[in-house]
């Protein structure tokens, strides 16, 4: 192939290299920078990112997708949608009252936060049906002039379409998208012409709703607003950009008015090349091919790159591409400048959104045959280095062995159940906790000494014996049935577990946003998922051995590790689980040996990793289910397996939690005022349910009745001995008092429950 094609990029992440924006961000919230340092900062970083890109060899540099927050709520604020609760009075928003869309302040709370698609970045949600949209700023317009003025970059704005801002936003009925779409598209066409005005030649609007299942009225919505918006600035090349999965309705899609449409050829690779090569593309566009991974963190194996671009060019020839990454790269770390401390056959196949780019400039020099030997080497050396760890001893090569290994327990639940109760001796409606305890600072500051040398591990594990032996105390006193050891020596309910299995490795400074200022740093699974020896043990065990009554062990989920983190792409995501849950096997069996009796396996994550069509999801639902299912059926009938979720919408995934099969699930139950009990009112649905009936997000202390009332409607709707009582999830975030006055009260309120029973 011997073409030239433009390099793009959908995206830079915002947080800088060592984190400036988290810090810059924190340190205005906290009053210690003011409005105009703050802005000035903030231009700087922005600028830094772009020059950043211009210097690896992006040509269409996106503009505008950096925020002081999240671009969804940019979005918002553009079009002056601001719920009334915020005393907005028209006009460019404010930053207090952006930042309390964001995070609430004291006179609202902040507006619902929500997944970006099957990514962990968050979006705040717009909220529509209340004031009419109107353009009080273009964004936009004001990313591209900075670009332009300031650095001579001839930018690519970057807008979510009004397709899926609609989709993605509440507030509306359903009967009334076509008409807010319609409402919107106007205003998208003035930020175009504006664009187009002022010079601008390429603009990228974001459609990633267009990779989920969508309805034929939909479809006429967004034939419509596209045929306005291309009228509307007729100079303008608009890249109508998917991502995350192959799109659905192709053939709509391709027919759409626009310059050039971007699909995504590593998420959704299979569908977007079977339609492509099915229904071709039509002659006049330009194909925008996501081709390096966005969403990970692997090198790419660029002699295979070369291959798919050769297989695109066949279809669309190179002057009509322009290649890109999947999606933006937001969803990775900064860059691998700062790892210092990765096994060199590991670091030498990862790639970080600067490599990423990287790579493209060396498949874009390949192409045009003008890198000569360098371009050539280049691709060989990614080859060789993925080969490297492809053949490390970390990945053995062999699939999880799960065959023969054993994935339902002895005895339907039934049996179980009265085995159990006989063992346990509970009373009705038992209390306990979802695990955590509060992580108080000086468990952090006992931690971070271990860490860095100055404790012993003796002394670490001397401090958080006393911790535990407080808190069993405190659990005692308070009258709980169930206790707990309170996870004092984990940070993270994944990272803990990644850091005592074999396969994970942890980067220093592989920080992705996960929304607003929060960042995480993923755990890295690169090889073959192993249990190396007991995790949890010790500490459950010591919490045991200071009280007769039962001490619940704490695990975390083989979907959650999973979803949770940057998950090695050599093998299926299926077989990790399954790794994953064959190791935590194990340690389940350990607990099980040395006396614990009930242990909780939490899938917080489970519906996280739905797929975003339809399709696909029972496939993911099944091998979730069964890996969870051989993590814990091991156990003796006695047993008692708990597992929890937090917050979750159940009503399409009932069948799926009653197939994991736990003795008993805890849900929350006090923010969705109970609809979460109807949900498990099928009669499929027949095992313990453990009432999360209070808040633990907010400081709040609860009163008795409010709990009591929380009950009653549970009651209401399934017989009372399915019933467990606890908080909605594990209390971290909290202070001491205010968990044992929450707790008391909820003692108390099961305790007059159970009267009425
Ligand atoms: N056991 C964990 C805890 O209590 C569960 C956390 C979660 O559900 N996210 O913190
Ligand atoms: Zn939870």
């Amino acid at each position: 192939m011997n073409s030239h094609f433009v390099i793009s990029s959908l995206g830079y992440p915002r947080i800088g290299e060592n984190r400036e924006w988290k810090k810059l961000l924190e340190s205005f919230w906290a009053g210690k920078t003011e409005e105009e340092g703050f802005e000035a900062e903030m231009k700087k970083l922005r600028l830094q990112r772009l020059q950043k890109q211009r210097e690896l060899g992006v040509e269409l540099i996106p503009v505008g997708d950096f925020t002081l927050y999240d671009h969804v709520l940019d979005t918002s604020a553009m079009f002056g949608l601001v719920p009334s609760r915020y005393g907005y009075a028209g006009g460019p928003v404010s930053l207090a009252t952006y930042f309390a869309m964001a995070r609430g302040s004291k006179e609202a709370p902040a507006c619902e936060m929500t997944k970006w698609f099957n990514t962990n970045y968050h979006y705040i949600v717009p909220e529509l049906g209340e004031a009419e949209p109107r353009l009080v700023g273009n964004r936009p317009l004001a990313a591209y002039l900075e670009a332009k003025n300031e650095l001579g970059i001839d930018g690519k704005p970057v807008l979510v379409g009004p397709f899926t801002f609609v989709k993605l936003a509440k507030g509306y009925k359903q009967e009334r998208f076509a008409e807010l779409v319609e409402q919107l598209v106007p205003l998208y066409a003035q930020v175009l012409r504006e664009l187009e005005q002022a010079g601008a030649r390429w603009v990228q609007i974001d459609e990633p709703s267009l990779v989920t299942d969508l309805t034929a009225a939909e479809l006429a919505v967004l034939k419509s607003a596209y045929k306005q918006l291309s009228s509307a600035a007729p100079g303008l090349n608009v890249i109508l950009q998917t991502y995350f999965e192959a799109v659905s309705a192709y053939q709509t899609v391709i027919e759409l008015p626009v310059k050039a449409i971007g699909l995504d050829f590593v998420h959704g690779r299979e569908g977007n090349l079977r339609a492509l090569r099915e229904f071709g593309f039509p002659a006049g566009k330009t194909l925008a091919a996501g081709i390096i991974d966005g969403r990970n963190i692997w090198r790419s194996d660029l002699g295979g790159k070369r291959q798919l671009l050769e297989e695109l060019a066949a279809i669309v020839p190179g002057e009509r591409l322009i290649v890109q990454p999947s999606c933006s790269l937001l969803h990775v770390p900064v860059s691998l400048a700062r790892e210092e401390k990765l096994d060199a056959t590991l670091l030498g196949a990862l790639a970080f959104a600067g490599e990423k780019l990287g790579e493209l400039a060396v498949l874009a020099q390949a192409a045009r045959g003008d890198g000569g030997e360098a371009a050539a080497e280049a691709i060989a050396a990614s080859t060789r280095a993925v080969a490297a760890l492809n053949a490390s001893p970390a990945r053995s090569g062999a699939a999880a062995d799960v065959a023969a290994a054993k994935s339902s327990r002895a005895l339907p639940f039934a049996e179980r159940q009265q085995l159990q109760e006989t063992r346990w001796q509970l009373p009705l409606l038992p209390t306990t906790t979802i695990g955590s305890f509060p992580q108080t600072a000086e468990v952090r500051k006992a931690r971070q000494l271990w860490r860095k040398g100055e404790w012993t591990e003796a002394q670490y594990d001397a401090f958080v014996q006393e911790q535990i032996r407080v808190w069993i105390g405190l659990q005692e006193d308070i009258g709980l049935d169930v206790l707990v050891h309170g996870e004092f020596e984990r940070t993270d309910m994944v990272e803990f577990f990644g850091e005592k299995l074999d396969g994970f490795a942890f980067t220093q400074n592989g920080w992705v946003q996960s929304y607003g200022s929060r960042c995480v740093k993923p755990p890295v699974i690169y090889g073959d998922v192993r249990f190396s020896g007991p995790m949890t043990v010790k500490e459950t065990v010591f919490a045991q051995s200071l009280t007769a009554k039962p001490v619940k062990g704490m695990l975390t989920g083989p979907v959650t590790i999973l979803n949770w983190s940057f998950v090695r792409d050599d093998i299926s995501r299926k077989d990790v689980t399954y790794q994953i849950a064959l190791a935590l096997r194990e340690e389940v069996d350990s607990l099980e040996a040395a006396g614990i009796g009930m242990i909780q396996v939490d899938e917080p994550a489970l519906r996280e990793g739905l797929p975003l069509k339809n399709a696909d999801r029972q496939t993911y639902l099944d091998w979730g289910v069964e890996s969870f299912r051989l993590a814990t059926s091991t156990v003796r009938d006695t047993t008692q397996i708990h597992t929890h979720m937090c917050y979750c919408e159940f009503h399409d995934m009932i069948d799926a939690i009653s197939a994991l099969d736990a003795d008993v699930i805890s849900i929350e139950t006090s923010r969705s005022h109970g609809e979460l009990i109807s949900a498990f009112e099928t009669e499929t649905y027949d095992k313990g349910i453990g009432l999360g009936v209070y808040d633990i997000h907010s400081p709040r202390v609860p009163d008795k009745n409010e709990m009591l009332s929380m009950i009653g409607r549970a009651l209401r709707v399934l017989p009372g001995r399915l019933f467990w009582i606890n908080p909605d999830c594990g209390l971290k975030t909290r202070g001491q008092a205010e968990t044992v006055a929450a707790l008391r009260n909820m003692v108390a309120a099961a305790s007059e429950a159970r009267l009425e029973l």
